[in-house]
């Protein structure tokens, strides 16, 4: 996975470098994947930006997350799908811890959503009295 597959990251480049070298959580994170061997192997940091098993971690950047959802739902080529393909497409190239639930809370909230998808289930209809019965 490069970078270079998406270029709307590029517009947040900024962000990369500095996170992991000046924001305390980010150098948190890098600490504690140098520390523990195990995760040295599945985490891997080029060109200032964390993988973990080839998927570009999002750093806790509530702007750039955002960015990233919208991306994956909201424009004309992600089509405003529902919550596992959105959640399939993302998490395929993207993660970032609550990702499941960050996807779940846009969805529910996406307005364009809201007004043309239609309820899938079956109209409930009346309550129906049950027959007395006869016997006991
Ligand atoms: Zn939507």
């Amino acid at each position: 996975m490069k970078q270079s597959s998406f270029p709307f990251l590029l517009q947040f480049h900024y962000w990369s470098p500095s996170y992991y070298k000046t924001d305390p959580h980010g150098q948190n994170l890098i600490a504690t994947v140098n520390k523990d061997s195990s995760l040295t192997n599945k985490f891997q940091l080029k060109n200032d930006i964390l993988y973990y098993q080839n998927k570009i971690c999002i750093p806790s950047v509530q702007e750039l997350r955002q960015a990233v959802l919208t991306k994956f739902h909201s424009t004309p080529v992600a089509g405003h799908l529902g919550f596992q393909p959105t959640l399939a497409r993302l998490s395929s190239s993207f993660l970032w811890p609550g990702i499941y639930k960050d996807v779940n809370h846009l969805i529910k909230h996406c307005s364009v959503c809201q007004q043309s998808k239609y309820m899938t289930k079956k109209k409930q209809g009346l309550l129906q009295p049950l027959e007395i019965p006869t016997l006991v």
